[in-house]
């Protein structure tokens, strides 16, 4: 066990307008796949989800969270993962889940990718774009060429053990001129562009981020753990029986004695005897 592993560390450059964060996730992503038999190809599709969620939930400015989310009607119809700004993350897919394919990205082809970043206070903005890439990297990229005005760059890889990640943002301006500001960010861009995969899944980020940038002056701070964590609960499993017909609920009790709800990203079952007929009573008999 590695004391990186399971963590996302922010970096910034001292000379540049830019900054950058390096996510690495072990324990957390082999939770997540815990609850279903994923083939090799889609652990690591979630491994490279999993790590740019992080990646991109390292934006929120507020307590939420981000979803990224892909649907296609190909083989796989669903790859969902969330992160809140807590980096607790939670994720599935859904589908043929013996599907493989030498580049994991096309069990989604013609499908659309949607990331919902959601405020705990209530707001909720989406942002929507065609699955026509290489790579998920290349998607995020140029979701985020659409909707900011700061270049950001994603490099993402996945063994299926391992999610790792690494992003470039510009900063708005501060320290530099326009014309260097474009000359800096590029020089960035083009010095992270000889990453390669099995360096950002094997390397200590420290080490990664001297291969990288030794000609830099970097800042990197602390790193902040990553954990899986599901959101499920009683009242919300409750809430979702309430929504059921009466006639139902009547119909399940009678066949099965209960009525049993198990949380897909989790595993964790919960479970409700005859008191959930009458609907009012549903909240008072949690405790
Ligand atoms: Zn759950």
């Amino acid at each position: 066990m590695n004391a990186y592993d399971d963590s996302s560390q922010r970096f910034l450059f001292d000379e540049a307008d830019a900054r950058g964060e390096c996510v690495r996730i072990r324990h957390s992503l082999s939770d997540m796949l815990a609850n279903q038999v994923y083939s090799p190809s889609l652990r690591s599709l979630l491994g490279e989800f999993a790590a740019a969620a992080v990646l991109i939930s390292n934006n929120l400015k507020y307590q939420g969270r981000i979803t990224l989310q892909a649907r296609s009607d190909q083989a796989i119809s669903l790859v969902m993962v969330e992160c809140s700004s807590e980096r607790h993350i939670r994720g599935i897919a859904q589908g043929d889940l013996a599907s493989e394919a030498a580049t994991p990205l096309t069990l989604l082809a013609g499908g659309q990718l949607v990331l919902t970043v959601e405020r705990d206070a209530g707001q909720r903005y989406q942002g929507i774009i065609a699955l026509e890439h290489a790579s998920l990297a290349e998607a995020l990229e140029q979701y985020f060429s659409q909707s900011e005005q700061l270049g950001t760059r994603f490099w993402l890889a996945s063994d299926g053990e391992q999610g790792a990640g690494l992003m470039l943002q510009q900063l708005p301006e501060q320290i530099s001129e326009a014309d260097l500001r474009a000359e800096q960010w590029n020089r960035l861009c083009i010095l992270t562009e000889t990453l390669r995969p099995h360096e950002l899944l094997g390397l200590p980020p420290e080490e990664l981020l001297f291969k990288l940038y030794q000609e830099e002056t970097v800042t990197v701070y602390p790193p902040a753990p990553i954990l899986f964590k599901c959101r499920c609960s009683r009242e919300r499993s409750a809430d979702a029986i309430a929504l059921l017909p009466e006639s139902e609920r009547a119909e399940i009790i009678a066949e099965q004695g209960d009525i049993t709800m198990t949380c897909e990203l989790c595993g964790e079952v919960y479970r409700f005897g005859p008191e959930v007929l009458a609907p009012h009573n549903i909240r008072s008999t949690l405790h």
